[in-house]
């Protein structure tokens, strides 16, 4: 995962050595020796995440962060504050002006790298949402999508699972009443009401006495239904591995026991603000376009939004200098299918082929029917490789399970063209035209296949 990260300190040694450790974890770093300098280039949008030195003179650390996130055009950067000491007072004022996160100097490379890699991934997911909210725009569906901060909400709704009912109750009262907190005893149990409940956040103890709560931070993660929630790991001191193992899995933000109530309420509410945020841009990018881009049929995007999106897509892989992949299905023989059962068994093959789709590409990819029998998926930050891997699964999941065709079983199956998007000079048009081709030799070789193509 590659990202650049703008390191500010007004000490040019601090720079130096924070900048020598992500360039050797190959992140792009950007370098500024003040507030005003770090406001500018956050404005220039090329910056992913900051990590923010407190104590500067001029504006501080705390001031600059305030106005990162009071301009709707940055307020989606991620900051991390990195303290000198290892201040409460300084945390809570940090979190409280919006900061996403906080590092000790000096910071150990663990924190460091998992850290930023964490937050890297969550402004991936902000970044496609806000894409496909300025996508909505330029095709002139503009309505709700004012103010990018999100609504304030009620109060917070907090699933608390652990394993030790006294230390539940002790984080319960922690809260206060800043959230009203559920708690679960029981892992599974926890699972499933995170499945059903409307919560905001969940948060999740080492207090376990045979059951590794990595394990359901990681289920919490595959399921749909809470793949976008909030999970903060309550860890005990020198749980180093556990935290890192952790961040890598999806969890958002941890603390270290014995916990101080108000850094406990004041990450979480960075968690929930974070949360609705990207509910409230879901929400209305789904709710604006979904009628002008979508097709009726399968609930899939249609033609009009592929053409107006893939090119910003590509652009944005050719700016971040990540690769992208590009996948068109058609399916095999499908006049046949209509010939058989009628326009309307096509029409429930369509409708189920977009149900298999939609559960085999991740959040990140771009799935539309582009007419007919004929679909396209993009996929952001993956090669040629890994996307025909996922095609074949995709052909499998397919060819493999006969489709329900008013109570009769019909097999079907598809053919795919695969293409990666390969140098600069490679535009949206040329990615399509390569998958075509590949599809083109899908079907020719004989079909319910995968052909990708390199050039
Ligand atoms: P091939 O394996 O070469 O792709 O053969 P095919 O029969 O799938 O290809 P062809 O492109 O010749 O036929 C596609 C058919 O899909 C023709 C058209 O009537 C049908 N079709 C297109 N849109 C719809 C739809 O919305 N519903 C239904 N039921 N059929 C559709
Ligand atoms: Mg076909
Ligand atoms: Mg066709």
């Amino acid at each position: 995962m590659t990202a650049r990260i703008l390191v500010v300190d007004d000490v040019p040694a601090n720079l130096r050595l924070l900048e020598a450790r992500l360039l050797a974890e190959y992140f792009e770093v950007l370098t500024a020796t003040s507030g005003r300098e770090a406001l500018d280039l956050c404005e220039s949008g090329r910056v992913d995440v900051v990590l923010l030195d407190i104590m500067m003179p001029g504006m501080d650390g705390f001031e600059v962060c305030r106005r990162i996130k009071a301009d709707p055009a940055t307020a989606h950067i991620p900051v991390v504050m990195v303290t000198a000491l290892d201040q409460v007072e300084d945390r809570v004022r940090g979190l409280e002006v919006g900061a996403d996160d906080f590092l000790t100097k000096p910071a150990n490379d663990l924190q460091l790298m998992t850290r930023v890699k964490s937050l890297v991934r969550l402004k991936v997911l902000s970044d496609e949402l806000r894409l496909r909210a300025s996508t909505t725009r330029a095709i002139g569906v503009e309505a709700l999508i004012t103010g990018m901060r999100g609504p304030e909400g009620g109060l917070p709704r907090i699933l608390l699972v652990d394993g030790k009912a006294g230390s539940a109750e002790a984080i319960r009262a922690k809260f206060g009443d800043a959230a009203q907190v559920d708690v679960s005893l029981d892992p599974q149990d926890g699972l499933f009401r995170a499945a059903e409940g409307a919560y905001d956040t969940i948060v999740v103890t080492t207090g376990f006495d045979a059951f590794d709560p990595l394990r359901l931070c990681s289920q919490l993660r595959s399921l749909d239904r809470t793949r976008f929630l909030p999970i903060i790991l309550v860890v005990e001191q020198g749980e180093d591995q556990r935290i890192a193992r952790a961040l890598e899995l999806g969890v958002n933000d941890y603390i270290v026991r014995p916990l101080d109530g108000q850094e406990l309420i004041a990450r979480m509410r960075t968690q929930v603000k974070r949360k609705r945020y990207n509910d409230h841009l879901r929400a209305s990018v789904t709710e604006t376009i979904e009628l002008a881009v979508t097709d009726g049929l399968t609930g899939l995007h249609n033609r009009r939004y592929l053409d107006s999106h893939l090119d910003a897509l590509v652009s944005r892989a050719k700016s971040r200098r990540m690769p992208l992949s590009l996948m068109i299905t058609d399916l095999d023989r499908f006049k046949s299918i209509n010939d058989t059962w009628g326009h309307d068994g096509g029409d429930a093959v369509l409708h189920e082929f977009a149900t298999r789709l939609r559960r085999s590409v991740r959040g990140a990819d771009l799935a539309c029917r582009f007419g007919g029998e004929e679909f396209v998926i993009v996929m952001p930050d993956t090669d040629g490789r890994t996307a025909e891997k996922i095609a074949e699964r995709l052909r499998q999941e397919v060819a493999s399970v006969p489709f329900d065709v008013g109570g009769q079983a019909v097999t079907v199956t598809i053919s795919v063209g695969v293409a990666q998007m390969l140098h600069i000079h490679d535009d949206a048009a040329a990615l399509l035209k390569r998958a075509d081709r590949a599809l083109y030799e899908a079907k020719n070789g004989g079909r319910n296949r995968v052909v990708g193509r390199a050039a």
